[in-house]
């Protein structure tokens, strides 16, 4: 059940979860409040937990906006979405079948069902880059494998939105495809902080020692990582 309020100057949507136990409030991509709260709770608390938040949600919601204007995609033919550490710009075209090609900085689709829905394209793009994140992180993988003296473990390339990769208990390493979109350098960062994982299972002083003696830099890659958040999204 979804209800949308205003209190404070804020619009926010809210959502009565079963399973929810506290008022959550978050802030979307595109700007838009969004609150979740368990089915009992009144009305007056939520409204007062956005009061209490006022400024910083303000905050949030006008860089979320720009950020939006920016780099959110239109999904739209001359749309521009990084790969490979590249801008390609988004080519839309009637066809006697569905393809994608790529070549110096043009993804060019063709569909059959012209013009295509955003969803549509956007399974074409995950495709494409889940194909390439897989292809791009085993080479890095075998490469940092050999120099940390590590074996080489089982690699899955999800769609995970938020997280660029992870590490499991069991040490599998699980990647965004999304991180198709970093050039070489970041990646191999992304593949290394993985790996260090399976030495070093924590955010942990001796995680971050590992990865100052193996790259030095990593702080850059990470620094670009965050930056690029935004533009690597490929869910519309
Ligand atoms: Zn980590």
């Amino acid at each position: 059940m979804e209800t949308v309020g205003k209190v404070a100057g804020i619009t926010y949507r809210l959502a009565r979860l079963k399973r929810c136990r506290n008022i959550t409030v978050r802030v979307l991509g595109n700007g838009e409040v969004r609150v979740s709260a368990p089915f009992q709770e009144p009305i007056s608390s939520v409204e007062r937990v956005i009061k209490a938040n006022k400024k910083k949600l303000e905050k949030t919601i006008v860089i979320q906006k720009q950020e939006h204007e920016l780099y959110g995609h239109t999904w739209e033919h001359g749309d521009t979405f990084l790969f490979h550490g590249e801008p390609h710009t988004l080519h839309i075209l009637p066809g006697a079948e569905d393809s994608l090609s790529v070549s110096k900085g043009l993804f060019s689709i063709t569909y059959t069902d012209f013009p295509p829905s955003k969803q549509a394209i956007s399974l074409s793009l995950k495709g494409l880059y889940r194909k390439a994140a897989r292809e791009r992180v085993k080479r890095l993988v075998n490469i940092w494998a050999e120099k940390l003296g590590l074996d080489i473990p089982p690699i899955t390339i999800r769609d995970s939105k938020k997280r660029w990769g992870s590490c499991s208990s069991r040490g599998n390493l699980n990647f965004s495809l999304r991180s198709a979109c970093l050039s070489d350098e970041d990646l191999s960062y992304l593949v290394l902080h993985e790996m260090a994982h399976l030495v070093h299972f924590n955010h942990s002083a001796r995680f971050y020692a590992f990865l100052d003696l193996h790259l030095p830099a990593w702080k850059e890659h990470q620094q670009k990582m965050y930056s690029l958040q935004r533009r690597a999204d490929l869910t519309p």
